[in-house]
């Protein structure tokens, strides 16, 4: 694997791959990284691209200081884990290599609706910050195909905006959300969760499963308070539990039976923040 820490040096490298005929499939991330990215990794590799993952902890994109501060960093185990994966180039920039003219002037990304409700409203700025740096990193990472996962479906639908918005020329590929075998979504904030909060954990996944499981046509506002209490029940301080339009995240109170739905939550184990969504 190729590492690269400069903007210009792996621009240079990926445009000569590009020329010569390689098709590039981008997988960013935070690091700390887990089967779910490494997953992802896979699907690019199994396309036949040269995968590039990128390691940045993004700051413009954290509306709490707090979880910034304490986000996990295992950069010697990421590696290893990436060679194993087959990845071909790693990108690990520095903040200035990222924003070089700094974060305050940034852009402003018009995401109308996804910025108003679920993670865009309670993490204000969050997607703001995602769009700025995705945008940076295509410009950096000229990527034929970008892989996502569903474990942040919010996310794939604001980069899928943005690429819209900004024109950019990179086809989204949106793969499953690994679990461990409990069912709890894999997560990089997973690491910073006790043993005995991680059995807790566990109930973001039952609720979800207990949403499917018995959704009806019909009023949905008990069905939802009832997946509400059991995280609150489980020590939880819930953000929010919704059952939401699967193709534009409209909140569904009444459901028709024929709509496409997907369920979301985000809670807090302690200071911990995990979201988690399922198809329904
Ligand atoms: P992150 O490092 O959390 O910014 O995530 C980087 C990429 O990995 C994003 O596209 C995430 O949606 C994806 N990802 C994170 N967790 C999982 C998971 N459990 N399964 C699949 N993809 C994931």
């Amino acid at each position: 694997m190729i590492l690269f820490k400069k903007a210009a040096d792996i621009n240079n490298w990926l445009l000569k791959s590009k020329a010569a005929g390689k098709k590039t499939g981008f997988i960013p991330t935070m690091g700390a990284l887990h089967q779910g990215h490494t997953s992802l990794i896979h699907a690019s590799k199994q396309a036949g691209s040269i995968s590039v993952c990128s390691i940045f902890v993004n700051p413009a994109q954290f509306n709490d200081a707090n979880d910034f501060d304490n986000y996990p960093s295992t950069i010697e185990k990421d590696i290893d884990a990436l060679e194993k994966a087959g990845c071909d180039v790693l990108f690990l920039p520095s903040v200035s290599e990222m924003y070089p003219a700094g974060m305050e002037n940034a852009k402003n990304y018009d995401l109308g609706y996804l910025e108003t409700v679920l993670e865009g409203k309670y993490r204000p700025g969050h997607f703001q910050g995602v769009c700025l740096v995705v945008h940076r990193l295509l410009n950096i990472i000229p990527a034929n195909d970008l892989y996502l996962g569903q474990k942040d479906y919010q996310q794939c639908m604001v980069i899928k905006k943005l690429v819209e918005l900004e024109k950019i020329n990179t086809t989204i590929y949106i793969c499953p959300t690994l679990r461990e075998t409990s069912g709890l979504a894999m997560s990089s904030r997973n690491m910073r969760l006790t043993a005995e909060a991680r059995k807790h954990a566990l109930t973001i996944f039952e609720t979800l499963s207990y949403l499917k499981n018995n959704i009806k046509p019909g009023d949905l506002t008990a069905l939802k308070q009832t997946a509400i209490d059991s995280l609150t029940n489980a020590g939880f301080k819930v953000d929010y539990v919704e059952i939401a339009d699967a193709g534009n995240l409209d909140i569904i109170n009444h459901w028709n039976g024929n709509k496409k739905l997907v369920a979301v939550a985000a809670a807090f184990l302690g200071d911990v923040r995990l979201i988690d969504n399922m198809l329904l």
